[in-house]
């Protein structure tokens, strides 16, 4: 509708197994969304074709033309340069090892301004200024998924660190513990990221542990053990699934717990897509685990409440902020 048009922006959330976008309105309310699933083989140039496609469809869905938004933000993983919009050694994306104008690549066939930040932060920002962590000046965002990824919220800024903060996965929960995708030992993603555990359970399936986990995956066709399938074998009460999901909370608890002892948030909130399977029951268990390891206060833990869009959501407002800049310079 022309009512949408000038006003609305485009968020995209680019993810490993699927890309998220959505139109959304100044006050940041969904007017369209669409998904996609994420390219597995090809590269970056076929990556941005099936963005611009989900941009397109939720575009469609709102009633307005890409060329008509005010801006649209991206969310990404690897390594972002915010000035660029360049992305950098994004391994979970089908050879995209090198740099890779993003931005400029997009923007150009857009014919509106695009804006990248790093996934996580965009997602922890979106929870910081419309969901879960809005009561809050400082936020811890965790999310539980694939990898563990987190953003930081201090005194209501966000903190990039040096490009690298957040990364709370790969602190250590183990010293020489088990091998973290990432190539180092004892990391957080190593026992709770959804893709270190579907390698354990599947060494573990080798060595004769019973699981009815990759009867499901094949009996739903996917082609990874999903959130749903854990939280179904979970549901099922098959042994191998809850003893690697337990673990997996135990270990969000430890490096969780140590985090807060550095940066004494009011409030963690947990999200990614194990989060928001598991849900509220899960988030309440992290907290617990949380307890013997926070030495002066327990923050609150809350459940990522902009649900699957968040990160959509969260990018989306990249646009609004570039627009503020913009306009102010
Ligand atoms: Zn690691």
């Amino acid at each position: 509708m022309p009512a949408a048009s000038g006003t609305a922006r485009g968020g995209i959330d680019l993810g490993g197994t699927k890309i998220e976008a959505v139109i959304v309105d100044p006050r940041s309310k969904v007017l369209g969304a669409a998904r996609r699933p994420t390219p597995t083989t090809g590269g970056p140039r076929d990556v941005v074709n099936e963005m611009l496609a989900a941009l397109r469809d939720a575009a469609k869905l709102a009633g307005v033309k890409p060329a008509e938004l005010l801006g649209v933000g991206v969310g990404a993983p690897g390594n972002v340069d915010p000035e660029t919009g360049a992305v950098s050694n994004a391994l979970n994306l089908p050879d995209w090892g090198g740099s890779y104008p993003l931005a400029a690549q997009l923007s150009r066939r857009l014919r509106t301004g695009v804006f990248v930040g790093n996934d996580v932060q965009v997602a922890t920002d979106g929870e910081f200024r419309l969901g879960a962590g809005k009561p809050y000046k400082s936020v811890l965002g965790v999310f539980w998924g694939t990898g563990v990824g987190g953003g930081i919220v201090l005194d209501g800024k966000e903190w990039l660190g040096r490009g690298g903060a957040g990364e709370i996965g790969h602190t250590v929960v183990m010293l020489d513990g088990r091998r973290c995708p990432c190539g180092r030992r004892g990391c957080l993603e190593a026992y709770a990221g959804r893709a270190a555990m579907e390698a354990r359970a599947r060494k573990l399936k080798d060595k004769g542990a019973k699981t009815d986990l990759f009867k499901l995956m094949k009996k739903h066709d996917r082609p990874r053990l999903t959130s749903s399938i854990w939280e179904a074998a979970v549901r099922n009460g098959d042994k191998l699934a809850i003893e690697l999901i337990d673990e997996a909370v135990h270990a969000l608890g430890a490096g969780i717990g140590s985090a807060v002892n550095l940066l004494d948030v009011e409030a963690v909130v947990i999200g990614g897509g194990l989060g928001l399977r598991f849900g509220e029951p899960y988030v309440a268990r992290i907290a617990e685990e949380m307890k013997p390891h926070v030495y002066v206060s327990q923050p609150d833990v809350q459940m990522a409440s902009l649900g699957d869009q968040g990160g959509a959501i969260g990018a989306a407002l990249l646009a609004q902020k570039a627009r503020r800049t913009r306009a102010s310079g």
